[in-house]
């Protein structure tokens, strides 16, 4: 068992941001980097919108800088999933995927939220080559493009119209015949010349040599009325719901009912003392690698208050 100050889960831009700020502040930071190392930025190719970068940066090398910079600052950075948590008590226990116990004063909770897929083996063979679960992020790469969304939910019609600012013609595959979005959204996605919504419409698989050219899609209507067809399209987006990654965490901090953590305000608090949340793992809203930064800022300065009124 080994027992830490600081314990930093997650190692998107909340972990490495919270990782700089404590390291700073002689915390001796360790950070638990997860299954994806970098988080979800990783699985984005090019990043424009992080601000210092005017010419944009490769998002692989944006999050090796974090790391990097967080090592400087004394950061400690140990591989592992935490799958179990006992914060009933500090100092507080968890435990890895790998049966280690790991125990600490203070724990930044930054695990991040993972899209959800299709499950379809192209989504894996086309990512980052024309597939994408962020339309912010990489939407600009498809300028005067055809893009499809998938979903017909807020999100989906967030993206479509954010998509419709920039590309030629977007589809909205929906497998309902109606939109669970609200009415708002749903009236503008309606009234967006640019946006065409396919009901009742499932993807079947992509193709493409060099990247998506286009998808296999399936229209049924009613029990009897079933066609395949092709829709070319450049680019494939996915917005079908997010995952927030709060399961060894939710027997004991509050989360909202999709499993959201909750803190309290504009804080990462989460009510346990010492325990705060950061990142998209907290934010069902703006998912930016530039607010989770910040969050992880802000619970790293929370975690020094906490630490030294110990
Ligand atoms: P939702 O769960 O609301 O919607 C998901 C959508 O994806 C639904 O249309 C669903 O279809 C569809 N879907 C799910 N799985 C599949 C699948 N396997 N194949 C095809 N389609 C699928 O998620 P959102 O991310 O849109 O929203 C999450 C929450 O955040 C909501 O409460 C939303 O209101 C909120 N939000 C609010 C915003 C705002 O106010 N501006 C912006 C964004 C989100 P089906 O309907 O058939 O289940």
């Amino acid at each position: 068992m080994k027992h830490h100050s600081l314990l930093i889960i997650g190692s998107g831009p909340a972990g490495y941001t919270a990782a700089i700020y404590a390291g700073r502040a002689g915390l001796e930071p360790v950070i638990v980097e997860g299954m994806q190392p970098g988080g979800q930025l990783t699985i984005t190719t090019e990043v424009e919108n992080f601000p210092g970068f005017p010419q944009g940066i490769d998002a692989n090398q944006l999050m090796m800088d974090m790391r990097t910079q967080a090592e400087r600052f004394g950061a400690k950075i140990i591989s592992g999933t935490i799958t179990r948590t006992d914060l009933s008590q500090a100092p507080y226990r968890l435990w890895t995927d790998s049966g280690d116990e790991l125990t600490a004063d203070s724990i930044i909770i930054a695990t991040g939220a993972s899209a959800k897929y299709l499950g379809l083996d192209d989504e894996q063979k086309y990512m980052g080559q024309g597939v994408s679960a962020c339309a912010t992020c990489d939407g600009f790469f498809y300028r005067k493009k055809i893009v499809a969304v998938v979903g017909g939910g807020d999100t989906a019609c967030e993206e479509a119209l954010y998509l419709a600012g920039l590309a030629a013609k977007v589809y909205l595959i929906v497998r309902k015949p109606f939109l669970r979005a609200s009415q708002i959204m749903q009236q503008r996605v309606v009234e967006n010349e640019k946006i065409e919504i396919l009901f009742e419409t499932n993807t079947l698989g992509l193709y493409g040599e060099n990247g998506v050219e286009g998808a296999h899609l399936i229209y049924k209507k009613g029990e009897d009325g079933e066609r395949k067809y092709d829709l070319p399209i450049d680019g494939f987006f996915l917005a079908i719901g997010h995952r927030p990654n709060s399961e060894a965490f939710r027997p004991w901090v509050k989360t909202d009912k999709t499993g959201y953590i909750m803190t309290e305000g504009a804080s990462p608090r989460t009510g346990i003392p010492g325990i705060f949340a950061a990142g998209d793992v907290a934010d069902p809203y703006y998912r930016q690698a530039v607010v989770a930064a910040a969050s992880g800022a802000k619970a790293a300065i929370e975690a020094e208050k906490y630490l030294k009124s110990l």
